[in-house]
C-alpha cells in the first residue's frame, strides 16, 4: 500500500500528512528518516479508535508517539517500510479533582503543562524531568518515566490512578476508576504503564497529585571520593525523611563537561533538595545535618532562588550539553546504591581519552546515567562492541537494570531478549499477543 492511500484513508478521521523529521526523526538523531512514514494527529479518543482499527484491518504498522523525547529510539518508526506515527499531542484535556487531589491528563499534555496546572490548584505533580518542556504525560505513562522525585513520589506507577487505553482493533478499555483502592480483578492499567506503545494507545490518564511544598532549600555537596555518596544519602534521607525531594549526583567528568568543576580534588557533587511545609520549617533538620555528615564534606547551601535555580540548570542541560559534544552512547543503568559508580571508572579504563565517559543521575534510586561521548568520532565500533558487552554483563553480575526509565524500545530490544529469564520473555510475548494479536503496535 502506498502512503498516498494511507494518507487519504486515515484523513478521514484525523488529519494526516506525510511525516517530516519534526515527526520522524528521534531526539538522539540515531534512527534515520523513514522516507515512507506519515503521522496522524487524532483528537479524541474515538478517532484514535477510528485509525488503529484502520491500520490493524490494513496491517499498516503504528507508532505511538507524545513529546519524542525518548532516549530508546521507539517513538519513531524504523526502516523503510509505510507506517504510522500516531502523534498524541492533540489529546489535551487537563481536569483537577481537589477533593480526591488527583488530575485527569490528556496523553498529549506535558508535563510541564501538568506540573503548571497542577501547582495553580495548590498541588505538586508527582513526576519532573529535564524533558519537561517536551515530552508528554501519555509519554510518561508508556515508558513509566522517573526523573527527580522518584526519591520522594516514586516513579509514573506509583501514581496513576486510572488509564484509558485503544487497542490495535479499536476497542476502547477503561482501567481503573480512580479510586485509591480497587482490588477488582487484573489492575489492568498498570499493563499500559511502561508498555512503551506495544500493547496499545493510552489517550488519558488519572495521575494522584501531591500537597505542594510552601519552600525548598537546595544544596551543593562536594565530596572527594566517590564512595562517600552512598554515606550522604544515608545521613540526608535519615534526617530529612519525607521532605528530601531530590537526591541527584553528577561526576567530575560530567562537571567538567559543563564547566563547573571547581578544581581537580572534587569527584562529584551532589544536588539535594529539602522541601518545606508552612507547618514544618526545616532550619533544624538543616543544622543537624550538617552537624552529622562528615567534617571533609563540602555542604553549601544555595542562597538565592537564582543560585539554587543554577544548580539545578547545571543537573537538568547536561543530557543536552553531552549530545551537543559527540556521538553519545547511553546508558540507564539501576544498582543497589552502593554499586551505583563501580562500572563508570572501569568504562573509562576501556577506552582512549579523547572519549568522554560521565556518570551521573538519580543517587536516591540507584539509577545511573553512563554516558559515553566519543568526541573524536573513531570509536563506534568499540564502544557498540566490548564495551557495550562488558557493561551489560557487569551489570547482570551486579544484579542491576539496564533500564531504570529509559525503557527498552528498539535500542535495547537484543540485550533485553538476551538477559531476560525466556519464561518471563515467554509471558511478556503472550500478553502481546492478548492485546494486539495483528501484531501493528510499535512492532
Ligand atoms: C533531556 C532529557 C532528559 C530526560 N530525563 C529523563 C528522566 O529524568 N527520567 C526519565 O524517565 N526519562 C527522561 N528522559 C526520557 C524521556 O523524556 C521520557 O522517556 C519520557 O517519558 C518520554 O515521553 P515522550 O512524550 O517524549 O514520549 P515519546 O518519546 O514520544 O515516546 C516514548 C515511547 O512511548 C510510546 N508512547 C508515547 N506516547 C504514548 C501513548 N500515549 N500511548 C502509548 N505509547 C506511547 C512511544 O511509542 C515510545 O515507545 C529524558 C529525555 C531527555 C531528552
Amino acid at each position: 500500500m502506498s502512503s498516498a492511500t494511507v494518507i487519504r484513508e486515515l484523513s478521514r478521521f484525523a488529519k494526516t500528512t506525510p511525516a517530516s523529521s519534526q515527526f520522524a526523526v528521534d531526539w538522539l538523531r540515531k534512527v534515520p528518516q523513514n522516507p515512507n512514514a506519515v503521522v496522524c494527529h487524532p483528537a479524541s479518543t474515538t478517532a484514535v479508535a477510528d485509525v488503529l482499527r484502520w491500520c490493524s484491518n490494513h496491517k499498516v504498522p503504528v507508532v505511538p508517539q507524545g513529546g519524542y523525547t525518548g532516549l530508546v529510539q521507539g517513538s519513531v518508526p524504523h526502516g523503510s517500510d509505510i507506517a504510522v506515527i500516531l502523534s498524541t499531542r492533540k489529546l489535551q484535556d487537563c481536569a483537577i479533582d481537589v477533593s480526591e487531589q488527583s488530575m485527569l491528563c490528556g496523553a498529549g499534555l506535558t508535563l510541564a503543562h501538568a506540573q503548571d496546572s497542577a501547582a495553580a490548584s495548590g498541588f505538586s505533580f508527582p513526576l519532573d524531568m529535564g524533558s519537561k518542556h517536551s515530552c508528554t504525560v501519555g509519554g510518561n505513562a508508556a515508558t513509566n518515566a522517573g526523573g527527580i522525585h522518584v526519591v520522594r513520589f516514586g516513579s509514573f506507577r506509583s501514581n496513576i490512578l486510572a488509564a484509558t487505553a485503544v487497542l490495535s482493533c479499536g476497542s476502547v478499555v477503561k482501567a481503573g476508576n480512580g479510586l485509591r483502592k480497587d482490588n477488582t480483578g487484573y489492575d489492568l492499567k498498570q499493563l499500559w504503564v511502561g508498555s512503551e506503545g506495544t500493547l496499545g494507545v493510552i489517550t488519558d490518564v488519572a495521575v494522584a497529585l501531591h500537597p505542594k511544598a510552601t519552600g525548598r532549600t537546595t544544596l551543593r555537596v562536594q565530596l572527594a571520593d566517590l564512595r562517600e555518596v552512598d554515606t550522604l544519602f544515608s545521613v540526608a534521607r535519615a534526617t530529612f525523611g519525607p521532605l528530601l525531594g531530590a537526591f541527584e549526583v553528577i561526576d567530575a567528568a560530567g562537571l567538567g563537561a559543563c564547566g563547573a568543576l571547581e578544581d581537580d580534588s572534587v569527584a562529584v557533587v551532589a544536588i539535594v533538595d529539602v522541601l518545606e511545609f508552612a507547618d514544618a520549617p526545616v532550619h533544624s533538620q538543616l543544622e543537624q545535618f550538617s552537624a552529622t555528615v562528615p567534617p571533609n564534606f563540602d555542604v553549601r547551601v544555595a542562597e538565592s532562588g537564582e543560585s539554587q535555580r543554577r544548580l539545578w540548570e547545571l543537573r537538568e542541560t547536561l543530557p543536552v550539553k553531552l549530545a551537543s559534544m559527540g556521538p553519545i552512547y547511553k546508558f540507564d543503568l539501576s544498582f543497589q546504591r552502593e554499586h551505583f559508580f563501580d562500572i563508570v571508572p572501569k568504562v573509562r579504563e576501556m577506552v582512549p581519552p579523547s572519549v568522554l565517559v560521565t556518570g551521573y543521575g538519580h543517587f536516591g534510586d540507584g539509577n545511573v546515567h553512563l554516558n559515553i561521548v566519543d568526541r573524536a568520532g573513531t570509536q563506534d565500533a568499540h564502544i557498540r562492541g566490548p564495551v557495550t558487552d562488558f557493561i551489560y554483563s557487569r551489570t547482570a553480575t551486579l544484579r542491576g537494570s539496564i533500564s531504570a526509565e529509559h525503557g527498552i524500545g528498539v535500542e535495547k530490544k537484543a540485550a533485553f531478549h538476551s538477559l531476560c529469564q525466556p519464561q518471563q520473555l515467554e509471558m511478556m510475548r503472550q500478553i502481546k499477543q492478548c492485546f494486539d494479536p495483528t501484531g501493528t503496535m510499535n512492532p
